[in-house]
C-alpha cells in the first residue's frame, strides 16, 4: 500500500516534505449504478483515497429507496475494507427530513465508521485536511455547511481539500450547456476560505461542452467535475498529488493537467 503515516513519513532520512497522500481517485453521480459501483469496487485498491462526491442514490429509480440504501451501504462497506473512502451526500441521497423540513441524507451520516467519512467529516490524510460537506437544501443545512467550513478552516494544513456535491456557480465546472448552475454560496465559500481543491459533480454535462470542463480555477482554488456517463465505468478523476496532476477519464477520451502543486 502506497499509504504511509505521518509518523512513518517523519524521520524517514532526507525527504521533510515526503508526500504521503498520494493517488485520490473521484466519481460523482453513480446514481445507483450497480455497475459503476463494481467497477469502483474493483478499482478502489489502486488508490490511497477514494471519494465519491454525492448522487450515490436515483431518486427516479423505480427500486424503493430503502432497498438502494441497503445495497449501496454495501459497496461502501467493501469499498472502505480496500482504501480510505470519502462520501458526501448529493440531492438524490435525502432519506429523510429535518425540523425545517430540508431534505437530508442521514444515512449517509450513518454510515461514518472507521475509514469510511461521510458529511460534516474533517480529517486530516497525508499533509491534507479533507472536509465533506453534505448537500444543503435550506437555510438550515446551509447554515451547517458554512459552520462546518468555519470549524474547518481552522484545522486547514498544506493543502484543504472540500468535497461537495453541487459545483461552484460561474466556473466551467458548472455549465449546463446554456448557462452556469452551480452554486452561488459555495463560490463565496471558496472566495472566503480559499481552498486547495474543491471536488464536485451534479451538472452531468459540463465536461463534455466546449464552454464547460472538468476542471477550473477560481482565485487559487482547482475545481473539478467529473460528469456522469453511461455504460459500465464511470467517468473518473484521478489527482496525484506527488506528481502535481489531474486526469479525467471518459468515453469522450482522457485529459491531464499540471496542477502546480508538485512540492508539499
Ligand atoms: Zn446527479
Amino acid at each position: 500500500m502506497a499509504f504511509l503515516t505521518e509518523s512513518e513519513g517523519v524521520g524517514k532520512g532526507n525527504a521533510p516534505n515526503l508526500l504521503i497522500f498520494m493517488r485520490l481517485l473521484f466519481v460523482a453521480d453513480l446514481h445507483y449504478s450497480l455497475k459503476q459501483f463494481d467497477w469502483l469496487l474493483a478499482e478502489a485498491g489502486r488508490h490511497d483515497l477514494v471519494v465519491i462526491g454525492g448522487d450515490l442514490l436515483d431518486l427516479a429509480s423505480p427500486l424503493d429507496l430503502d432497498l438502494q440504501i441497503a445495497i449501496v451501504e454495501k459497496y461502501l462497506t467493501l469499498i472502505s475494507q480496500k482504501v480510505s473512502l470519502v462520501v458526501s451526500s448529493g440531492n438524490h441521497d435525502g432519506d429523510s427530513r429535518n425540523e425545517a423540513d430540508e431534505s437530508v441524507a442521514a444515512w449517509v451520516r450513518e454510515a461514518r465508521h472507521g475509514r469510511l467519512h461521510t458529511d460534516g467529516d474533517g480529517f486530516d490524510f497525508g499533509d491534507a485536511r479533507i472536509t465533506v460537506c453534505p448537500w444543503w437544501d435550506g437555510e438550515v443545512t446551509r447554515a451547517e455547511v458554512d459552520a462546518l467550513l468555519e470549524r474547518e478552516s481552522h484545522h486547514r494544513r498544506d493543502r484543504w481539500i472540500w468535497i461537495y456535491h453541487a459545483p461552484p456557480h460561474g466556473s466551467r465546472t458548472s455549465w449546463s450547456g446554456k448557462r452556469h448552475i452551480g452554486d452561488e454560496f459555495l463560490t463565496a465559500w471558496i472566495g472566503r476560505h480559499r481552498p486547495d481543491m474543491v471536488f464536485s459533480g451534479h451538472i452531468h454535462n459540463s465536461p463534455f461542452y466546449g464552454e464547460g470542463s472538468w476542471i477550473d480555477r477560481l482565485g487559487d482554488t482547482w475545481v473539478f467535475n467529473p460528469g456522469r456517463q453511461p455504460g459500465p465505468e464511470p467517468t473518473t478523476i484521478v489527482v496525484d498529488l506527488e506528481r502535481g496532476t489531474a486526469e479525467w477519464r471518459s468515453i469522450e477520451g482522457e485529459s491531464i493537467r499540471e496542477l502546480g502543486i508538485a512540492e508539499g
